[in-house]
């Protein structure tokens, strides 16, 4: 670190996690030389466009000061804090269980629309027959 505030060890600094979509990234690399702490680098793996995206090469050093998601001219990368991630990941379950219940309850009304529909056509045949 290029500088320490002296009280460093009382607090905590917070931790941020950082995402790149690789496939928006130009290979500027300004967020590779700008950020204070390290934590990304230029990477040998090629996006569709030719371009190197970053990895996140120190991803515990991350201090969630979102400068690489602000200086990013393709909005290729962004961070969010350890809550905002729990959170993100809640939402991404309940949304799973939701699609899950929701696709089973859609199968077990289009079978009872069928059975329905067949017992209706029995009808009709016997009452055709009488
Ligand atoms: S949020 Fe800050 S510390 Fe974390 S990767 Fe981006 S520029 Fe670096
Ligand atoms: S600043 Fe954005 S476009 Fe430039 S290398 Fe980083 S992720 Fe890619």
């Amino acid at each position: 670190m290029w500088r320490k505030p002296l009280d460093a060890d009382e607090f905590e600094a917070p931790k941020g996690k950082v995402y790149i979509i690789d496939e928006r990234c130009k290979g500027c690399g300004f967020c590779v030389e700008f950020c204070p702490r390290n934590v990304l680098e230029e990477s040998e793996k090629f996006n569709s466009k030719g371009y190197h995206p970053p990895d996140v090469a120190n991803p515990d050093d991350c201090v969630h000061c979102e400068l690489c998601e602000l200086i990013c001219p393709e909005f290729a990368i962004f961070v969010l804090d350890e809550k905002e991630e729990k959170e993100r990941r809640k939402k991404r379950q309940k949304k799973a269980k939701g699609t899950k219940k929701a696709k089973g309850k859609k199968t077990s009304k289009k079978k009872s629309g069928k059975k329905g529909k067949k017992k209706g056509k029995k009808k009709g045949k016997k009452e055709g027959k009488k």
